[in-house]
């Protein structure tokens, strides 16, 4: 007899589940990717004195290709709206994406033709984060949650859809 049918349904899966989920909350790299004022603080997140190393992720990858958190630190602008989803597409699955700030999140204060009201229009956000600028401490706090949403992501293709389902029916921690 195999070890699946000894053990209850799904246990074997479950558990993958929280290997994998708990590897990749693990090891989140973020692209350098900073647009306007607010990343001076997503940089100062970075160095020394908050250490983000206890997380895992005290690197951030030049390459896209290496990285599978986009942070957008800043106002989105019209003419930056592709770049910004051509390094998104560039990205490897799984990825998510930070918006860090009002300006990035609605446009804040710019509610005007050349910048993009939101950065949900041109990628899918994962965590919004207000103020302007966020401080480090609260950027590292978003980060802290997204790792929870991350660590309760079901695998698969649909593993986001499924993961919004179960937030809306509140199972999610
Ligand atoms: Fe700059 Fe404030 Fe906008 Fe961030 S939210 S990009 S700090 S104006």
């Amino acid at each position: 007899m195999g070890i699946e049918e000894k053990l209850p349904a799904g246990v074997l899966l479950t558990s993958v589940e929280k290997l994998v989920n708990w590897s990749r909350k693990s090891s989140v790299w973020g692209a350098t990717f900073g647009l306007a004022c607010c990343a001076i603080e997503m940089m100062a997140a970075g160095g020394p004195h908050y250490d983000m190393g206890r997380w895992g992720m005290e690197v951030f990858r030049a390459s896209p290709r290496q990285a599978d958190l986009m942070i957008v630190a800043g106002r989105v602008s019209q003419k930056m709206a592709p770049v910004l989803r051509q390094i998104y597409d560039q990205m490897a699955e799984p990825r998510w994406v930070l918006s860090m700030g009002v300006c990035a999140s609605s446009g804040g204060m710019f509610n005007n033709y050349a910048i993009v009201q939101g950065v949900d229009h041109v990628v899918p956000v994962d965590m919004y984060l207000p103020g302007c600028p966020p401080r480090p401490e609260m950027l590292i706090d978003a980060i802290l949650k997204l790792r929870e949403k991350i660590m309760y992501e079901p695998l698969g293709p649909n593993g986001r859809k499924m993961q919004a389902a179960r937030l809306e029916r509140g199972d999610v921690p």
